[in-house]
């Protein structure tokens, strides 16, 4: 890259990482690097979720389980 043109001091634009929208990665942007709440909200309730969704694999015993999906 021959010139890379400077966006203005702390303000420039990153992609949502929820909705891959344009965002303002600014400190009038509280939501950074999200667009908006809804979309932080939404990544936090998915990370939440996926905690919540922890497959619970039984069997104590390891080593001598074998490799096949229960049944
Ligand atoms: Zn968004």
């Amino acid at each position: 890259m021959p010139q890379d043109p400077r966006p203005p001091k702390s303000a420039r634009k990153v992609s949502c990482p929820t909705c891959g929208k344009d965002s303002l990665f600014a400190p009038s942007n509280p939501w950074r690097p999200f667009c908006s709440e809804r979309c932080k909200t939404n990544d936090l309730g998915a990370w939440a979720a996926e905690q919540y969704r922890i497959p619970v694999k039984g069997g104590d015993e390891e080593g001598e389980t074998p490799s096949e999906p229960p049944q």
